[in-house]
């Protein structure tokens, strides 16, 4: 099968866990009964857990990918009275300024280089704004923010805050609680290890509170949160993933919980960067996040040329950029079921690659 046999470092799909892949192989259930009720709230209960969501707090389910998610939450969300502070750093910012401007929400395309946003107070245009929207972890580049900082930001100017967490929920800290975030989009197919497919909006009591009256049917969050309440979807979910999303939660309990899993993708994050440091790359960003690590070459070669070697010659999917950034950076994903020793095989073969031992 197409790239069965490959070691996957992209940042989403993530190599997953035998325990999850099996569940895929099995014949999808019917699910408009209790049974399964049981397993949309065992799953929302997990995910409030998780994120440390404040009490009330509901967990919409989306089967679509994660940028549905992101549309859905400010379609549902914000409206043309707000005026939203949008995060730029790359190309998920882009995609929330894109969607504001699709659904005429009134937005400040704010552009940030090389922060953290540690001072943001600072950073910030002042205007009256109404929200924050920020990608926690801006893929695209492997970007972190300073979530504690922007938590602190939207509690003085009273700010609504939703968070796209998509890429690292499970690798990096985050808090509902105080961080003062309103609203926190996943998805299936980054830290959480699963198939793409479902994208779950996570919505505070103010959050809640705020949902509006929309025109659209498929997004529409009253219909979700109505639903849910007995633990059903309007729509057909995606039935399997949400099976491997109960199972996995388990997993993470089982393992030591949240913490422990951001312990494990911090560990593997610096061992990879420690291995690599007689390589001639370094790091993009000063602020990397336990998710991911972007490397840009110091000897001159083209960054698409190591990640199309690493593909070809050894079986090996990292993850190349586009446009300007193409031969300047690429990316290696630390999320999912991963251990030294699956890293190790990478390592090998940059090493390799640049024709240096490895010691
Ligand atoms: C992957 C990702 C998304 C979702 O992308 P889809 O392709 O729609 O699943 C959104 N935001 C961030 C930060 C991501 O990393």
């Amino acid at each position: 099968m197409i790239y069965e046999d490959y070691y996957i470092f992209t940042p989403g799909p993530v190599k997953m866990s035998d325990e999850i892949l099996e569940i895929g192989a099995k014949q999808t259930p019917y699910f408009r009964n209790s049974k399964f009720s049981e397993v949309i709230f065992n799953c929302e209960k997990g995910l409030l857990e998780i994120v440390n969501a404040p009490k009330g707090s509901r967990v919409i389910f989306l089967t679509a990918s994660g940028t549905a998610g992101m549309e859905a939450a400010i379609i549902n969300l914000l409206n043309r009275d707000d005026k939203a502070l949008v995060v730029n750093g790359g190309g998920f910012g882009q995609r929330f300024v894109d969607i504001c401007a699709t659904h005429s929400i009134p937005h400040r395309d704010f552009r940030v280089e090389d922060t953290d946003l540690t001072n943001i107070e600072e950073l910030a245009p002042k205007a009256n704004f109404t929200s924050l929207v920020v990608n926690g972890h801006e893929t695209s580049i492997g970007q972190l923010y300073n979530l504690n900082a922007m938590g602190e930001y939207v509690r003085k100017h009273n700010l609504f805050f939703i968070v796209d967490a998509i890429s690292m929920l499970i690798t990096d800290p985050i808090d509902m609680s105080a961080q003062n975030i309103d609203v926190i989009i996943a998805s299936s197919q980054k830290g959480l290890a699963l198939p793409p497919g479902l994208t779950m909006v996570i919505l505070s009591p103010e959050a809640i509170d705020r949902v509006r009256d929309i025109d659209n049917l498929y997004f529409n969050f009253k219909d979700y949160l109505k639903n849910g309440e007995r633990g059903q979807t309007p729509y057909t979910p995606a039935v399997t993933i949400i099976l491997q999303l109960e199972a996995r939660l388990a997993q993470i309990k089982r393992r030591g919980g949240v913490k422990e899993s951001i312990k494990r993708a911090k560990e593997i994050a610096e061992y990879f960067r420690a291995s690599i440091k007689d390589l001639p790359l370094k790091f993009y960003t000063s602020y990397m996040p336990n998710a991911m690590t972007t490397l840009t070459p110091t000897d001159g070669k083209r960054a698409i040329d190591i990640v199309n070697s690493l593909e070809k010659e050894y079986k090996i999917m990292v993850c190349p950029n586009g446009g300007d950034l193409r031969d300047v950076i690429f990316r290696v994903s630390h999320m999912g079921e991963m251990t030294k020793s699956y890293v190790d095989v990478l390592i090998d073969a940059m090493f390799n690659f640049y024709k240096i031992a490895r010691r």
